[in-house]
């Protein structure tokens, strides 16, 4: 077996090299990760997506051609979590102004070589583009193609998917959300990050999060979904439901890539969108 294969060998593994990086305050994390600890605690059951709408209403709104109507002014977005991002120990966050703060981090992330083959295939790292006080923050999987060759998250084919989501769905501006990734740079061949990858870039993620101090998280897929929540739940099961992640309310849907190639799937989409527009006040 290789070290690849023994998920929690692996996470000793990079919890070492954090250590010996001098990042000896890691964020909440336990070398049993990979073991589904931390089950996440599910807060609001949301109404079953029967009852949002019959599946010839799904149809019929599309998740880009007819989203429901938004009654609440956008300007509300702006409204950050909290005047004030919250100052954890984590060493990683090294200004209370958000905007300084991320800055540090990008350049920190930027010489990042922690992972093993990451930095060789990489052209850049992909740290994170929006409103660095936004209210809603999007976690995605990995950067692409097109996001490695540009430095900016969700910029491709599912980059226009998902800004079709925010900005003719839920009819806020791209600008207003905050978007990330769990890695920052690119798995070769656009595969799956593995557990070590994954447990290397945690601190990062989790420090962009407390940073910008949204009050939801949105996961885009079951690579976010399961990272971020530490669940082995599928991500049907974790659609429909508020989830609680220290404190910050997580909505779970599909990413835009599968929607790309599932079409029909985007009206289940629409309706997690929808779940998340009434959580925030927006429809
Ligand atoms: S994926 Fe994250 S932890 Fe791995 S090399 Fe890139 S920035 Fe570092």
């Amino acid at each position: 077996m290789t070290d690849s294969d023994n998920p929690n060998r692996a996470i000793a593994q990079a919890l070492n090299s954090w250590r010996q990086a001098g990042l000896d305050q890691m964020p909440q994390y336990s070398p049993s990760m990979e073991a589904n600890i931390g089950q996440a605690e599910q807060v609001a059951a949301a109404p079953s997506p029967a009852a949002e709408t019959t599946p010839d209403a799904a149809a019929q709104a599309p998740l880009v051609t007819e989203p429901a109507p938004n009654t609440t002014p956008h300007s509300s977005l702006l409204t950050p979590h909290s005047e004030t991002a919250p100052m954890t120990d984590n060493n990683l966050i090294e200004s209370s102004d958000p905007v300084e703060a991320l800055a540090m981090l990008q350049k920190r992330v930027a010489q990042c070589c922690l992972c093993k083959v990451l930095p060789e295939t990489r052209t850049q790292t992909v740290f994170g583009v929006g409103n660095p006080r936004a209210r809603l923050l999007f976690l995605g999987e990995a950067p692409g193609a097109d996001e490695d060759a540009q430095g900016i998250p969700f910029v491709g084919r599912s980059g226009r998917l998902l800004t079709d989501m925010i900005e003719k769905g839920m009819k806020i501006s791209r600008d207003e959300v905050y978007i990330c990734n769990v890695l920052r740079c690119r798995p070769p061949q656009n595969r799956n990050p593995l557990p070590e990858e994954a447990a290397f870039c945690r601190p990062f993620m989790e420090a962009q999060i407390r940073i910008v101090n949204p009050e939801f998280i949105c996961c885009l897929g079951a690579v976010a979904a399961k990272n971020l929540l530490q669940t082995d739940t599928s991500i049907g099961k974790l659609r429909g439901t508020i989830h609680n992640w220290q404190g910050y309310k997580v909505v779970c849907t599909y990413h835009p890539s599968y929607l790309l190639r599932n079409p029909p799937a985007k009206k289940d989409a629409w309706i997690d969108l929808q779940l998340l527009m009434r959580a925030m006040g927006l429809m």
